[in-house]
């Protein structure tokens, strides 16, 4: 079809799918038909961006070549469909008023980071000088501020604000970095900051700028509206202020993220690899988790080795640390204990403004809330556990149709998931259910995601857990219902984020999860595909005593493992476990124990982990979720390779480990070698386990999902194992492990099951 030998004229139609709305896709096409002396037109269509090319066959090549491979850097192309067309003789190149085709839909793109362009017009461009809102087709809100599709500014919150002339002029100049950049705003006519201190309101930014910085410096904390939601801020050197904010927030333990003025910066105070430093910088700007080299305030980490730490994204944030003169700010989610990060104005200034000393707000409203995603790399490789803004509402394409199936996800980290035709779109990060306004956002976002992809879900799956709110949302829709067990969604998810699509052995560690005897598993060695699975074996059950409250203070746990392995005699352990908890309460966990008495089975490798946490005296009470792991991970010492005993037989028993951990405890060592070598012999343990069910099924293909392996020690111990002894290793990087990404499992098992 394509001679570029041929110079007469011919036209052609392209259809391009994929993220190719909001990320200047247009203007580059428009350029690039200048460029190639074409004539013809481009349209956004909810279904993707359609062309129509005319000129000397010749160009057409190198034409379609450029689309392919030069688009701007945030497009994403998945799939271009060429035909021959008849030429018109059209004049010059257009850009058509964008078309909706109800039902058909295309992508949208996540929140941008600003970009450098823009970052030099704040200083150079007059109606722009230190414009805040400053954005152009390469960068700005996207997702965040998005009510309905086709991406146009009348489908957006800035349809409030009318352009003035000169952005007009630039909106409308085919030539110019703004041109259909939905967003765009100058000093004249855009959004604008205003600042509440008690009863008073500051506007105009130079003044605020200025309440800011000695604000920030004389250890204030602000409120501030973020792109996705709002943040709670204060130096980040400051001790008496972060604990304040922790006081304000009702957090007790779990760590801050913190955000640096540069990349320098934040190289003084953490370890920072390549890859790491390009997760930092990209246009996602995500939290990246990192080991500390140097502490900031004590309060921000409370003793873990790693920090999570993100560069500026907004062109304030730019602002602000261009004056401040101070190397980092904590910068957290601006909500209270579990609730929903606040994106409402009213409610900000409302809940806020009496616990912080300012509330700096903007007149743009923030329809979509997204929180800052969370990246940690491991084996050299970013993985997403919290994805928010910036990814969300990317979709993973699968080779297969998931068309109509809603998956409603797990309970804690909830996210959920929507299939059209073969993409399965995760809902950003929703948090907790049980929290009730966590759950109102669920139903919330549900209901923008339907709207938005145009989806009526006919049939949804389900985590098999009862009591899952999730669980109980789906029973109620009255559609066709899928239970799937939570193990096999996990080892699903990741075998559809990888494209695998056969039988797999799959190790899903997490905390919880339902099993199908009743009993909560965590540790589960399976064989299966997209349909069914067989569980192979998992690591012994633990009574948990007390039930849900087991997972949520350690040294239960501890004394249920310790009891396991001695039997009544643990009263006499020279543990500290031991020592710190009343005999009365360790003889009443023990009759609980012996009588089953509210000590439901757990076969949870984040339960294991919180034993050994107990046991080693490392972490006895958790204050926030999975602590006690965390814990254990940031007292592992690198280079320490011996493990503890183990027996292997359907399932694993690390009793023998257990004694070995009192010995060493009781004998002084210290704390760091017993949690390395616990971590070894999880490693090691469940490496010969899936050694044993290679050599039983003959399967090669195995695939590593759930929460535990956020370890970054521990998966990448595993992995190196896996991989040297010839397996072959999936594992995730755009879904979360964690329960965040179950949805995505649980919508192609539920559309194999149909
Ligand atoms: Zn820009
Ligand atoms: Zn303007
Ligand atoms: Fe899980």
């Amino acid at each position: 079809m394509l001679n570029p030998e041929q110079d007469h004229i011919i036209a052609l139609l392209i259809h391009v799918e994929g993220l190719v709305q909001g990320v200047g896709f247009r203007p580059f096409i428009y350029r690039l038909a200048k460029q190639y002396h074409l004539n013809g037109w481009v349209v956004n269509r909810t279904d993707g961006v359609t062309l129509k090319i005319e000129g000397q066959a010749k160009h057409m090549p190198f034409f379609v070549e450029d689309l392919r491979y030069k688009a701007p850097v945030v497009a994403q192309i998945e799939e271009i469909s060429i035909d021959q067309d008849i030429p018109e003789g059209i004049t010059g190149f257009q850009i058509l008023a964008s078309q909706d085709l109800t039902g058909e839909t295309s992508e949208i793109s996540p929140d941008i980071a600003v970009c450098p362009d823009c970052l030099y017009d704040m200083s150079h461009q007059p109606h722009r000088i230190a414009y805040p809102f400053i954005n152009c087709t390469n960068c700005g809100p996207r997702f965040s501020i998005i009510r309905d599709f086709p991406y146009d500014r009348k489908n957006t919150t800035m349809a409030t604000f009318d352009m003035c002339p000169v952005c007009n002029a630039e909106y409308t100049d085919i030539n110019d970095r703004r041109f259909h950049a939905q967003p765009v705003a100058c000093n004249h006519c855009g959004p604008a900051y205003s600042m509440t201190v008690g009863s008073e309101i500051v506007t105009g930014l130079p003044e605020i700028m200025d309440r800011i910085i000695s604000l920030v410096r004389s250890g204030g904390i602000l409120g501030l509206k973020g792109i996705g939601g709002y943040h709670l801020a204060c130096d980040a050197l400051n001790e008496e202020a972060v604990n304040r904010l922790r006081h304000l927030k009702r957090r007790e333990g779990k760590p801050f993220a913190v955000m640096f003025k540069d990349l320098d910066s934040l190289k003084q105070y953490a370890e920072v690899s390549g890859t790491e430093e390009a997760a930092l910088l990209s246009w996602h700007r995500p939290i990246v988790i990192l080991k500390t080299i140097q502490p900031l305030a004590p309060g921000i980490t409370l003793g873990l080795d790693t920090l999570g730490a993100f560069l500026p994204y907004m062109p304030l944030h730019h602002m602000i640390f261009d004056r401040l003169g101070l190397p980092a700010v904590v910068l957290t989610s601006g909500n209270l204990a579990d609730e929903p990060i606040i994106i409402d104005n009213p409610t900000a200034l409302h809940t806020l403004a009496s616990l912080t000393d300012a509330v700096i707000t903007y007149d743009r409203d923030i329809f979509n809330r997204v929180d800052d995603s969370v990246v940690r790399v491991i084996g050299a490789k970013e993985r997403i556990s919290r994805r928010s803004r910036g990814y969300v509402p990317v979709p993973v394409k699968l080779g297969f149709d998931v068309d109509g199936i809603l998956a409603a996800g797990a309970e804690l980290s909830n996210c959920f998931c929507l299939g059209k035709g073969n993409r399965a779109y995760l809902s950003q990060h929703i948090g907790d259910l049980k929290n009730l306004e966590t759950f109102t956002f669920f139903e919330e976002t549900l209901g923008r995601f339907k709207h938005l992809f145009r989806i009526e879900p006919h049939t949804v799956a389900a985590d098999m857990h009862p009591d899952y709110l999730s669980t109980r949302f789906a029973q109620k829709l009255g559609i066709k219902r899928i239970e799937v067990q939570h193990h096999h969604a996990h080892i699903a998810s990741c075998m559809a984020e990888n494209g695998v699509d056969e039988q797999v052995i799959g190790l899903a560690f997490d905390g919880t999860g339902y099993g199908s005897d009743g009993n909560i598993w965590g540790s589960e060695f399976l064989v299966c595909d997209l349909k069914d699975f067989i569980r192979m074996g998992h690591f012994e059950y633990m009574p948990m005593p007390g039930g849900d409250k087991a997972a949520t203070e350690p040294w239960r746990m501890g004394l249920s493992l310790l009891y396991q392995a001695f039997g009544q005699d643990i009263l006499g352990l020279d543990l500290p476990v031991i020592q710190q908890t009343d005999p009365a309460i360790i003889r009443m966990i023990i009759t609980a124990i012996e009588k089953s008495i509210h000590c439901q089975l757990s076969s949870g490798m984040g339960r294991l982990f919180d034993a050994t946490a107990a046991i080693s005296g490392i972490c006895l009470h958790a204050r926030f979720h999975a602590e006690a792991p965390m814990r254990l991970e940031s007292n592992v010492i690198s280079g320490i390779h011996g493990h503890y005993d183990f027996t292997i037989s359907e399932t694993v028993s690390v009793l023998p480990a257990v004694r070995q951990i009192c010995a060493d405890i009781s004998s002084g060592v210290a704390p760091g070698i017993v949690a390395t070598k616990f971590h070894n012999t999880i490693a090691e343990a469940s490496f010969r386990m899936a050694q044993k069910i290679r050599d039983e099924k003959g399967i090669q293909k195995i695939v590593l999902s759930g929460g535990t392996f956020q370890n970054k020690y521990l998966a990448e111990l595993l992995e190196n194992k896996l991989v040297k002894d010839n397996f072959t290793v999936y594992t995730h990087a755009r879904v979360p492990c964690n329960d965040g990404g179950i949805a995505l499992g649980q919508l192609v098992i539920a559309a194999r099951r149909k």
